[in-house]
């Protein structure tokens, strides 16, 4: 493959190679972390609101905590000095949006281990006392740590091995009968257990869809041809780009390039033929975006586009000069071309600082004029238009000779 081939998208890429650890290759993998923090938050948010209602609940109606009168001084010190603030810190942490969208995925599974170990903690020193409300309760408890704070399946085997371990290494530590240990310990690495089992294939399928949802965005965004991107990409790409130079004051670049006489090459060596030149046309495109943010695109038949971001006139003169050349350079053998015995080129382009006044239509308007007489000259050629951006109508939102007039 050289350099200038098409890639292959790194989503259908990551598909094929298949992920049984559920990890991705690191770019994609924290791309999945923030789609999957941004799904779930609602859920998180949700979860601890109910949580804290059944807190209120044991504070301010039965007085007594959640497990009656029998609760020993310690578990109930822990409860109150440690559970309840870290459950508020957690939730002040999925509250708070920038925070949770960067810290989440490491502050959960730690506040979480504490605030499980802790209850873990208590919950075998009541059942070692013969409490059984204190069982189900910490399962519900688990329940919501396990499933509903969006921890990863790594994360949930940690947390959900520590949780167990405490449970059970309390029980025998508090004095258990044995018969309970036997009851309840295997419950305990049971629900776990599960646990880990569903939330690898939730996340497995979650990971999965991920990748085949952005595999089918990129074929929407993507001329199947050339491998460039498709007209509807490059609209969109432009008006971020045209918003984007207005906020930061920064010109943006646009060469049109046009196959010239391709319908009489099409007549002439035929269609599919004529499909090979758009190919190999769209790998001299790609060798001339090189800036993160230039891009390529077939924006028609056989019309193309080049965008870029913060350019330089000459730059864009160099450019309009590569992309000609390439074409030519590319020695398709074009008999009926008046222009060249090889197919050929013509390439407009303009370089314009974006005003809150004008939309990003003028700029493809003024580009199609500069292409226009790159036709009119004889082909084969590039002209950057410098001049005449102010007569442009289309795509101005006010002015008083613009009303009205229809450019060409
Ligand atoms: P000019 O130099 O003025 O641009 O002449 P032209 O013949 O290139 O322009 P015209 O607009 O008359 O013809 C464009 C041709 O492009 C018509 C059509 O046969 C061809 N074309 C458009 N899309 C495709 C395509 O996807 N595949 C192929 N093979 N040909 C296409
Ligand atoms: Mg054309
Ligand atoms: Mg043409």
């Amino acid at each position: 493959m050289t350099d200038n081939a098409p890639k292959e998208s790194r989503y259908a890429h990551q598909l094929k190679r298949r992920f049984p650890t559920l990890r991705f290759a690191s770019k994609l993998e924290s791309e999945y972390r923030s789609e999957h923090l941004a799904t779930i938050r609602n859920r998180v948010i949700a979860s601890l609101l109910v949580a804290l209602t059944f807190v209120l609940w044991h504070v301010f109606v039965t007085r007594t905590g959640s497990f009656g009168d029998t609760v020993p001084p310690l578990a109930d010190n822990l409860r109150a000095w440690v559970m309840r603030p870290v459950a508020v810190v957690l939730l002040v942490s999925a509250l708070l949006r920038n925070f949770y969208a960067r810290h989440w995925l490491t502050v959960a599974p730690v506040l979480l281990a504490i605030l499980g170990s802790v209850g873990a903690f208590n919950v075998a020193m009541l059942v070692a006392n013969g409490n059984v409300h204190a069982f189900i309760s910490m399962l519900t408890g688990f329940f919501g740590v396990y499933m509903l704070m969006g921890l990863l399946f790594w994360q949930l085997v940690a947390v959900g091995s520590v949780l167990t371990l405490v449970f059970v290494a309390n029980l025998v530590y508090a004095g258990a009968p044995i018969d309970v240990i036997q009851a309840e310990a295997p419950i305990m690495f049971t629900a776990t257990a599960l646990a880990c089992v569903f939330i690898y294939s939730l996340e497995h399928s979650q990971r999965t869809a991920f990748l085949q949802r952005k595999v089918l965005e990129e074929i929407g965004n993507h001329d199947a041809l050339t491998q460039l991107k498709n007209r509807r990409a490059f609209d969109e790409a432009l008006t971020m780009l045209w918003q984007q130079g207005i906020r930061e004051g920064k010109p943006v670049g646009l060469l049109l390039l046009d196959v010239d006489h391709f319908k009489p090459y099409n007549d002439h060596y035929g269609h599919q033929a004529g499909d090979r030149c758009l190919a190999a046309i769209g790998t001299v495109l790609r060798c001339v975006t090189t800036r993160p943010f230039d891009i390529a695109a077939r924006i028609g038949g056989e019309e193309f586009a080049v965008l870029f971001y913060d350019c330089t006139h000459e730059h864009l003169v160099a450019t309009g000069e590569r992309l000609v050349l390439g074409v030519q350079g590319l020695g398709i053998e074009h008999e009926r071309s008046p222009v060249a015995g090889e197919l050929t080129a013509s390439v407009g382009g303009v370089l314009v600082q974006p005003q809150t006044e004008r939309s990003s239509r003028s700029l493809l308007q003024f580009a199609d004029e500069a292409l226009y007489t790159a036709k009119n000259r004889g082909r084969n050629r590039v002209v950057i238009e410098r001049d005449g951006y102010e007569n442009i109508v289309t795509g101005a939102f006010r002015g008083t000779q613009i009303q009205k007039r229809i450019v060409r």
